[in-house]
C-alpha cells in the first residue's frame, strides 16, 4: 500500500525503510544553490486532516512500522504544536515505534524556544536531519546556503541539548579548487564543535537544471576537484575533527567515489590509512555514471 505522494519524494538514505508521511511539501528556504531538489514546488504545509487521514490509513496497512520519516524538506519548519500534534498521533497509532525523524535547517531550530524544541521531542521526534554542507562562511555565503558556521554549530547544540539525535550532511568538494583547504578547515571546526552524533560525506553533484545558477553564483571562481583531491578533502576532516564526543562518520553515499566509514576518534587511523590506500589506487573508485547526489 502506497501514499499517494507529492512528487519528488527524498529522505535521507538511512530512512530507506521508513514509511514516510509529507507533512509539509517543498523546502521554505529553496534557495541553496547545489540543491534542486524541490525547485519544482512551492513550500506549504498539509493541513490535519490530510495528514491524519493518511496515518489513519497506514496505521491499518503497516502496524508493525517501527520508523517515521517526516517530509518534505524541511518539515522542522512546523509550528511546534502542530509538528507535537502530529508526533503524538503518530505514537499513538504505530505502538511498535522506534524513531520518528525529519530534515531541519539551522533556521528551523534557531527560531523554536527549548520549550518548543522539549515538546516536539516529548511528543516523539526523535530525530533531525541537517545539511552543515561547509564550515567555511565564504563558501556557505558562494551557494547561499542562509547560514553561517557559528549558526549551524548552535543550532545543532540546541537541538541537541534538547535531546534530539542530530545527523548532519558535508558536501565534498562545494569549495570547488581555490576554497578547498579552508572548507576543510571550516567543517572539521564546525563538526567538533558541535560534535553530532552522526555525519555523513557526500560529494558535490551538479544537476543540469542547478549547474549555471551554482557556477553563476560562484561569480568565476569555482573550479571541480578531482576525486584525488576529494579524498584528500576527506582525510583534512577526518584528521582534523576534534570533537568532544564519538561520531559516527560516513562516506557511503551514492554521489561519493568511494566508501568510508568508521566512528571517531576511534577508528580515525584506520580511516586514513583507508583513504591513502585508495589513493594510491585509484581505480578502485565507484565509476562516474554510477554515481548520483
Ligand atoms: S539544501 Fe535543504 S535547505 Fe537548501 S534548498 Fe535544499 S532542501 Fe532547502
Amino acid at each position: 500500500m502506497m501514499l499517494d505522494y507529492d512528487a519528488p519524494l527524498y529522505r535521507p538514505p538511512s530512512e530507506a525503510r521508513s514509511l514516510i508521511f509529507q507533512v509539509t511539501l517543498g523546502c521554505s528556504f529553496n534557495e541553496c544553490s547545489f540543491c534542486d531538489m524541490y525547485r519544482s514546488k512551492e513550500y506549504s504545509e498539509r493541513p490535519w486532516e490530510d495528514v491524519r487521514a493518511e496515518i489513519d490509513m497506514m496505521a491499518k496497512y503497516m502496524p508493525e512500522t517501527r520508523r517515521v520519516f517526516l517530509a518534505d524538506g524541511d518539515a522542522l519548519n512546523l509550528d511546534a504544536k502542530y509538528m507535537a500534534e502530529i508526533t503524538r498521533y503518530i505514537r499513538d497509532k504505530f505502538p511498535k515505534l522506534e524513531r520518528i525523524s525529519c530534515y531541519a535547517m539551522p533556521m528551523n531550530i534557531l527560531k523554536k524556544t527549548p520549550e518548543e524544541l522539549g515538546m516536539m521531542k516529548e511528543a516523539g521526534l526523535d530525530m533531525l536531519y541537517l545539511g552543515i554542507e561547509s564550515g567555511s562562511d565564504a563558501v556557505l555565503k558562494k551557494v547561499t546556503k542562509g547560514a553561517v558556521a557559528d549558526t549551524i554549530i548552535k543550532s545543532v547544540n540546541k537541538a541537541k541539548g534538547a535531546g534530539y539525535v542530530v545527523s548532519c550532511m558535508v558536501i565534498l568538494g562545494l569549495g570547488g579548487r581555490k576554497y578547498s583547504a579552508e572548507h576543510t578547515s571550516g567543517t572539521a571546526r564546525v563538526i567538533s564543535e558541535c560534535s553530532p552524533h552522526y555525519v555523513g560525506a557526500l560529494t558535490l553533484y551538479l544537476e543540469n537544471g542547478i549547474k549555471q545558477e551554482f557556477l553563476t553564483k560562484y561569480r568565476g571562481e569555482f573550479e571541480k576537484i578531482d576525486d584525488d583531491e576529494a579524498l584528500e578533502e576527506l582525510h583534512g576532516l577526518i584528521s582534523q575533527i576534534d570533537a568532544p564526543d564519538e561520531i559516527i562518520f560516513r562516506a557511503n553515499h551514492g554521489s561519493n567515489a568511494y566508501t568510508i566509514k568508521g566512528t571517531l576518534p576511534r577508528d580515525r587511523q584506520a580511516m586514513l590509512e583507508k583513504i591513502g590506500w585508495m589513493r594510491s589506487h585509484p581505480e578502485t573508485v565507484r565509476p562516474q555514471g554510477l554515481r548520483g547526489f
